[in-house]
């Protein structure tokens, strides 16, 4: 552990607890304030996550959904309080920040899948030393839905940030981007759980990784979406 991190932990422990996103109201928990400030993808896009803006459906993936994934359960937009939670707990490892995400996981549609297994997006390469994120989120759903967790991918290489590029480069960005870790087939129905969900290319790609290691139904959950909202 760096030595913030165990600087922050023994802060965390001895000072009276403050919401994790405001750090302004007092209780370990996200406070009232903060819950309202958070803007929720409703009604949700289940083939790609976004809202549905008007009557014809989903203006942003035309129905077509993320290539590869059945489902994709999540609750909020990147804004706000959510940011602040994502960012407090991947870049200051703060575990009352990692406990809140945990809270605003869209818990009524994981529930409702039929899932054998849950794994996780990994650590990208020569990231460094800390809790990790996506890892942490999906041992909490297979802890609560009582299915076993594996973590099934490597991360091959470090591709260039998604932001950064055009759209008809982003999929070639990530296509041949994990290897499975196992040489085992895999279950038919696995939930693959990331934090963040951009453009859905990370997650197609682990996607066909996963068929081609036997698996047939692949539904994918996350905390936030970047792009819920356009
Ligand atoms: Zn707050
Ligand atoms: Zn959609």
């Amino acid at each position: 552990m760096r030595t913030g991190s165990v600087l922050q932990h023994a802060l965390d422990f001895c000072l009276p607890a403050l919401c994790p996103a405001c750090q302004i109201h007092s209780g370990a928990e996200l406070c009232e304030s903060c819950c309202n400030d958070l803007i929720p993808i409703e009604p949700p896009c289940r083939k790609c996550g976004s809202i549905i803006s008007n009557e014809h459906g989903c203006q942003h993936c035309h129905n077509r959904g993320i290539p590869g994934i059945r489902t994709v359960s999540v609750r909020y937009a990147y804004a706000g309080p959510m940011r602040t939670l994502i960012l407090q707990s991947k870049i200051k490892a703060r575990r009352s920040a990692l406990l809140a995400l945990c809270e605003l996981l869209d818990w009524e549609h994981i529930q409702s899948l039929e899932v054998d297994l849950v794994t996780t997006i990994p650590p990208s390469p020569g990231r460094r030393y800390g809790p990790h994120l996506a890892s942490t989120l999906a041992k909490t759903i297979a802890q609560k839905i009582e299915r076993p967790f594996q973590s099934c991918f490597k991360q091959l290489y470090l591709p260039a940030a998604q932001h950064d590029l055009p759209n008809h480069l982003r999929q070639h960005n990530t296509a041949d981007l994990f290897k499975i870790k196992t040489k085992q087939n895999l279950p038919k129905n696995i939930l693959v759980v990331d934090d963040l969900l951009t453009s859905g290319n990370t997650l197609q790609s682990a996607s066909k990784c996963l068929r081609q290691h036997g698996a047939q139904k692949i539904y994918a959950a996350c905390v936030a979406r970047t792009t819920a909202l356009r």
